[in-house]
Order: C-alpha cells, then structure tokens, then sequence
C-alpha cells in the first residue's frame, strides 16, 4: 500500500484512540475534584497493589477483594453524583477488536481497512457515492453473477468487463467496488487513463519516491481498470507496465477487474499477446459481455 495513505489512514485510528484516552483521562480529572472519589480511588490502588502482593506469595486475599468490590461500590455511586459512570474513566474505543490501533493479530483490521477504503477513495477521485446492486435497474446476468462473486471466495483473479459505451461497465463495476468494500476488502478504482499517467510518472522519475506512484496498483487487494482502451498508448510505458501489474497482481492472487470497450480481438492486437493471454485465461479470468440488446431497463 502507499505509504502516504497507509499512514494517513493510521493516523484517523490513532486520533480515534487519543481521544478516546483523553476523554477517560478528563473524566478521571473531573471525578478527581470530589474529595470523596479521590480518597476512594486511592484506597482502590492500594487495595489492588496488596493483592497482587498477596497472590505473587500465595497469601490469602479473599478479604481485599471484598475490600476492592466494597471501594468499586462506593465509587460507582459517588460518580452518579458527578454525573458519570464507572465506564467512563476507561477509554471507551470505537473499535472492539482493535481498541483503537489498526491491527489485531498482527493483521489490519477492519477498521484500518475501512479508513485505507476512504482514502483510496478520495486517490481514486471518487467525490460521489458509489451505486450499488441494490440500486440496480438492468436486467443483465452479470450483475447476479458479480454480486454472488463478491460475496464468495474465488479463485478466478481477473475479471473482464466488456461491452459498449451505455451498457452498465462503470454502474456494474462501481457496485462491485461497493460490494466488496462493504466486505472490508481493499479496493482501488481508477481509469485506464489515470493508471497510465501514473505509470507515465513510474517510468520518467527516478526518486526514492518512485515506488510509491505504483504501490497502490500492485498492492490493493482488488484493482479496478476502468475503460481500458480510452487511455493513449505511450511506447514502453502502456504496454509494458500493465503487464507488469496484471501479472504481479496474479503472483500475488491479487484480484484485477478491467472493463472496457474493446472487444478481443482488440485487446490482443492493441495489448499483445501476454496481456491478453491473461485475461481471455476462462481458467482464471471471469469474462463478461454486455451487449446493448442484453440491456433492458426494468419498467418502473
Ligand atoms: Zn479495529
């Protein structure tokens, strides 16, 4: 992933998390200006320091802990008084399985995923709200047929979208984004033409930041290529660095999805032979055609 958008999107998390102390850090203070909490609350340490003191050398401590549910009694209802509940002098994190850091088990989480999502979707230029198969007004097979893919473990990586202008590329292709953002998977959608200025951008610099222009690409858990075909064909560059992503994406059984108007034939004589070896592959690619007779919009 960009590092940038894997930092930002820590960062939102970590916010998350500050606050969250901070506002159990406030409730403490606010408890702490009554004189009744205060000496409570520092019985409660001493009671809870003796116990662990007796348990390291298996002395009996039956009695502190009835102390410490006596003190926890007490408390509770002094911070009625205050307005606050015992809860509130925890930080209360917005997500369970993280607290609040961005990785349970090692992994992302979920709610890290979420953010990343955001943040892709403002790289991928996406201002508006994504259609979704609820939306869907076509009578088209496909779009069962993607919905259900979404929503199952596939080993097919490439997906193939073809069709003319007006037969529901970008609709279908935007609900399966959404599908599978709702499934907390990693999705970066871009057009055929913003991925070749940034491998345009790939190839002409030579800074330690070159990596990053192509991350993204290569890394997102689902790539999205819309309308391969409208981008111009720039020597070395088009050709040679789609080819590069499509395969490490498929190294790595990293999903691709392409829509385009190209038929075939097209894409074999415009992308070449490896390119379209990999995509035409009905082993390990999923091709759909929507034709215009197949587009029938439901009367409303
Ligand atoms: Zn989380």
């Amino acid at each position: 992933m960009n590092d940038k958008i894997l930092k930002r999107a820590e960062s939102k998390i970590t916010e998350r998390r500050q606050l969250a102390n901070e506002r159990a850090r406030q409730n403490l203070l606010k408890a702490y200006t009554a004189p009744e909490f205060k000496e409570l609350y520092n019985a409660q340490r001493e009671a809870e320091i003796e116990l662990a003191r007796r348990q390291a050398y298996g002395e009996p401590f039956a009695d502190i802990q009835r102390t410490l549910q006596q003190i926890s009694l007490k408390q509770e209802f002094c911070l009625k008084t205050l307005g606050l509940n015992s809860t509130d002098l925890y930080p209360n994190y917005e997500c369970k399985e993280c607290n609040d850091t961005g990785y349970a088990d090692g992994h992302l989480c979920n709610c890290l995923k979420k953010e990343i999502n955001k943040q892709l979707m403002q790289y991928s230029g996406f201002t508006h709200k994504l259609s979704t198969f609820e939306d869907n007004k076509y009578d088209h097979p496909a779009f069962d047929l993607m919905q259900k893919w979404c929503n199952t473990k596939n080993n097919k990586t490439n997906i193939l979208i073809s069709g003319y202008t007006g037969t529901g590329k970008t609709f279908l292709t935007e609900c399966i984004a959404n599908e599978l953002i709702k499934n907390n998977r990693v999705v970066l959608f871009s057009s055929a033409f913003n991925l070749n200025n940034q491998l345009l951008n790939y190839h002409i610099s030579f800074d330690a930041g070159r990596e990053q222009i192509i991350k993204p690409f290569l890394e997102s858990e689902v790539l999205i290529i819309d309308d391969l075909g409208t981008e111009p064909m720039l020597k070395n560059v088009t050709c040679e660095y789609l080819y590069m992503i499509i395969n490490e994406r498929m190294l790595n059984n990293l999903t691709t999805i392409i829509t385009t108007n190209l038929d075939m034939n097209d894409i074999l004589t415009n992308y070449g032979e490896r390119i379209f070896s990999r995509l035409a592959n009905k082993k390990i690619s999923i091709l759909i055609r929507l034709e215009n007779e197949d587009l029938r919009l439901k009367s409303e």
